[in-house]
């Protein structure tokens, strides 16, 4: 029986050659030689151990916001995690890892729930905020999680209680260790309704006014610095746009806004004039040009003011 037939069998609606740039907000990426759209948690565990026992690279995709799929696509099996059920019960939101979050920002808003106002507007799911540990107006995604249920690398069901999950700026143990997140339970806690909800609007109508949002992106590119970690020169450069976001920070953005690189562009790929933290895709552009332009911003702002700016994208090889 040939791969693809020995794929169907077991995981039946696996599909061949799917493009891998309509499943990710950069419009960006090759096909998937094997794509599977797993809407269960039974369907994730089954996929993956069917990729593991055919000897199959497999890659887990969600909302597809914070990755850049290569060109040459992913010559193995993308699980696809859609299982999108959850439940609120008082306080206590569970709910499976290809929830949208704004599903849950607009669902615990509406029961006048609040924890996660920060989220709104964030794109993609819970799973792929849980493993970014994602972030943004002073909240994150660590800040309401009591625990998260994951498989290991052993093909294992475990739960994770929160400080078991490792949260750090912008990572997480799943994050490190590749473990793939099936569903979290977070805590919120009563709050005015109609307050909750204004407060997540807001934050929609900032993202669209100071995000590129008009040009497909993957969001920021680089983290932003950790001040401890900046020599004491650059500190004093950069004391005038310092934000504690989660902690004291130079941001991504002003460092390549005074290295002047907005606007520089790699074939189709732009650092946004809008937000510099953001490359958005003018029309075509490719992963390799993306890449091209990550490198020589790294290289400037490294030869300008001796920081290695770091990646918050994922890029699978
Ligand atoms: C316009 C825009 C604005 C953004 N603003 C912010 C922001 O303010 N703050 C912020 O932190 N991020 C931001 N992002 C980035 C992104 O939205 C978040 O990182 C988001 O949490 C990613 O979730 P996702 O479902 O899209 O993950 P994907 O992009 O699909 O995946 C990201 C990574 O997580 C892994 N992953 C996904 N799901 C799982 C799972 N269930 N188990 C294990 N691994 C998994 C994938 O393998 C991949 O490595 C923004 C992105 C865009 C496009």
């Amino acid at each position: 029986m040939n791969e693809f037939a020995a794929l169907k069998k077991q995981i039946p609606g696996v599909r061949r050659n799917v493009l891998l740039k309509s499943h990710t907000t950069f419009h960006i990426g090759g096909p998937a030689k094997y794509f599977f759209a797993a809407k269960t948690n039974a369907q994730i565990v089954k996929a993956v151990q069917v990729a593991r026992s055919l000897k199959l690279p497999f890659f887990v995709l969600a909302g597809g916001s914070n990755v850049l799929m290569p060109d040459k696509g992913f010559s193995g099996l993308v699980i696809k995690i859609q299982n999108t059920k959850y439940k609120v019960r008082d306080t206590k939101v569970w709910a499976e890892a290809g929830v949208p979050m704004a599903t849950l920002v607009r669902e615990t808003g509406k029961r006048g729930l609040q924890e996660l106002e920060w989220a709104g507007g964030l794109p993609g799911t819970l799973g792929g905020a849980v493993r970014g540990n994602a972030g943004a107006f002073g909240g994150e995604t660590k800040d309401s999680v009591v625990d998260v249920e994951a498989l290991d690398h052993e093909g294992r069901r475990r739960k994770f209680s929160r400080r078991e999950c490792q949260f750090a700026y912008r990572s997480s143990i799943f994050k490190k260790k590749g473990y793939i997140i099936l569903a979290a339970t977070m805590q919120l806690r009563k709050g005015n309704k109609a307050k909750i909800q204004a407060v997540a609007k807001e934050h929609m109508r900032y993202r669209k006014e100071r995000h590129p949002l008009e040009y497909p992106s993957a969001g920021s590119i680089f983290k932003n610095c950790d001040l401890k970690e900046t020599p004491e020169t650059i500190q004093a450069q950069f004391k005038d746009v310092i934000k504690a976001d989660p902690f004291p920070v130079i941001p991504a953005a002003a460092l390549i806004v005074r290295a002047k690189l907005q606007g520089m562009r790699v074939g189709d790929a732009e650092i946004s004039e809008k937000h510099p933290n953001y490359i958005v895709n003018r029309g075509n552009a490719t992963a390799n040009d993306v890449l091209q332009l990550i490198a020589r911003v790294k290289k400037e702002i490294k030869n300008k003011f001796s920081i290695d700016l770091e990646e918050e994208i994922t890029f699978p090889h």
